[in-house]
């Protein structure tokens, strides 16, 4: 959480004389909660903070800015879709307390304060961070291990405790202060067609003329389509109701937590895994309720395999947070955390129909057309896709990266590079030091997690 004081010097309108919003707005305290790409009220420790100033200031009035974090690259197209839908729900829950909501989604706090400050400059700035486990380094970043087994060792406290909805009661806006000035565009609905604004290909220089050619295939009128495909395994809405919704029925509405462990390979449907990546990749679920709830569940029925399992991988979420945190750019770099040079073939044209899901390979071009049809992807589909494209076309991991970032309705770039990265043998895979990457052997993959090709079937 960061507060941050906004020099506030007196706003006139045009003749120099306040005008009719202007002076509404220099009559009251003004807070303005930015979302920092975290859609949601619940366990926003920064909008408590922001509420309790706001107590402090009687006649305060809140709003909140939609907007994304200064190193955040442009969301693909699943991702915005979901946004999109997250946002909404956001405003229409904040405008019931009349607390506008004003959607920057695509710019950062930055550069939405500064297309702000015309028409009104608030006295206090307050950012959401990014739900994470832990609100402070879980392992000193002096010690910070390599390896995932040794991180989870080395945890020197447990998760912290979400905390719930603030009360906004009493802290928006009238109706006579309401900023009929307000630019429309930042009161519309998010507009989630990626056509509009084409300018996605900010990765790796090498990829960009391959990755461009989406627009013009087959599968491109989906990506305008603001329903999922009915395929889908994640057919859900992004909004913050329906990501808790989801969690109530995996862990008590369903045996999904319980048989978590035994399904979490399954390739197709909606119960095989939790579903939760995409709310927590939006910010619209906290990764401390989902612990809570995890918590709940043990107390009730014992911990069990399923339960415990899915709590390590959180843990799998945190490990790779925070190693990005602790490493920066030497993350992201090709050689990654090992600095190790992998070998590989910069080959554009074969990238190029592996883009287009035209690789030749009729398991891997299943698993990426699911992808860019939905933007999601099992695990097991992820694992076997990249090794694929590291170990069989040896291509640069990078790119393949780049490309999932872009498709994957869950992108979060600390857990995709950490994956890809791992499965090149440059990241923290502990088997792979001084060694060749993990491969998937897939024909025996099949075998053991899609023997009778539902998968493919669908996707062929
Ligand atoms: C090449 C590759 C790229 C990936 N890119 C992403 C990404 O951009 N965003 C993303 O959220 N996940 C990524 N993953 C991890 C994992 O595949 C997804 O988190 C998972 O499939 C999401 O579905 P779920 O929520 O149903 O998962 P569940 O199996 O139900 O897991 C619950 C949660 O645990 C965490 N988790 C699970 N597996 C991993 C993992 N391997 N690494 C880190 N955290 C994990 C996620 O937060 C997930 O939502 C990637 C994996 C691979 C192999």
């Amino acid at each position: 959480m960061e507060e941050m004081l906004v020099p506030s010097p007196p706003i006139s309108g045009p003749d120099g004389a306040p005008s009719g919003y202007e002076s509404a707005a220099a009559a009251g305290f003004t807070i303005a909660f930015c979302l920092e790409g975290q859609l949601r009220l619940d366990d926003q420790p920064a909008l408590h903070d922001a509420v309790a100033l706001a107590r402090r200031h009687p006649g305060s009035r809140l709003i909140v800015l939609a907007t994304r974090p200064e190193d955040q690259r442009l969301r693909g197209p699943h991702q915005r879709r979901i946004e999109a839908q997250a946002l909404a729900s956001l405003r229409s829950r904040l405008a019931a307390q009349g607390i506008p909501l004003l959607a920057f989604p695509q710019q950062t706090t930055t550069a939405a304060l500064a297309e702000l400050r015309p028409l009104l400059r608030p006295d206090r700035l307050l950012q959401a961070q990014q739900s994470r486990l832990f609100g402070d380094w879980p392992v000193s970043p002096e010690r910070f291990p390599l390896v995932f087994s040794d991180f989870r060792r080395s945890l020197e406290r447990p998760p912290e405790a979400p905390l719930p909805p603030p009360d906004l009661t009493g802290l928006g806006w009238t109706a006579a202060a309401w900023p009929e000035a307000w630019p429309q565009e930042w009161l519309r609905p998010v507009d989630p067609d990626p056509a509009a604004d084409p300018g996605p290909f900010d990765g790796p220089a090498e990829a960009i003329d391959a990755l461009a050619v989406p627009l013009g295939d087959p599968l491109g009128e989906r990506y305008l389509d603001p329903q999922s495909d009915p395929r889908s395994a994640f057919p859900f809405r992004g909004d913050g109701p329906t990501a808790l919704a989801r969690l109530q029925h995996f862990c008590f509405g369903s045996d999904g937590l319980r048989l978590y462990k035994a399904r979490r390979n399954g390739l197709v449907g909606t119960e095989f895994s939790s579903k939760l990546s995409p709310f927590l990749a939006l910010g619209s679920l906290s990764v401390r309720r989902i612990w809570q709830e995890i918590q709940r569940y043990q107390a009730l029925h014992g911990a069990d395999e399923g339960s415990d399992w899915l709590k390590q991988e959180l843990l799998w979420r945190e490990f790779f947070l925070w190693s990005e945190q602790r490493h920066g750019a030497a993350f992201h770099r090709a050689s990654g955390l090992q600095n190790r040079q992998p070998a590989w073939v910069e080959n554009r044209e074969l990238f190029a129909r592996w883009c287009r899901a035209d690789g030749g390979h009729p398991l891997i071009d299943a698993q990426l057309r699911e992808l860019r049809a939905t933007g999601y992807l099992s695990n097991r589909g992820r694992q076997w896709v990249a090794s694929h494209f590291i170990n069989s076309l040896q291509l640069p991991w990078i790119w393949g990266a780049r490309f999932f970032e872009w498709w994957l309705i869950d992108a979060e770039p600390a857990l995709n590079t950490g994956n890809w990265a791992y499965l090149a043998g440059v990241g923290s895979d502990p088997r792979s030091f001084g060694g060749s990457p993990r491969r998937f052997d897939l024909e025996r993959q099949v075998g053991l997690y899609d023997p009778e090709q539902t998968h493919r079937q669908r996707w062929s």
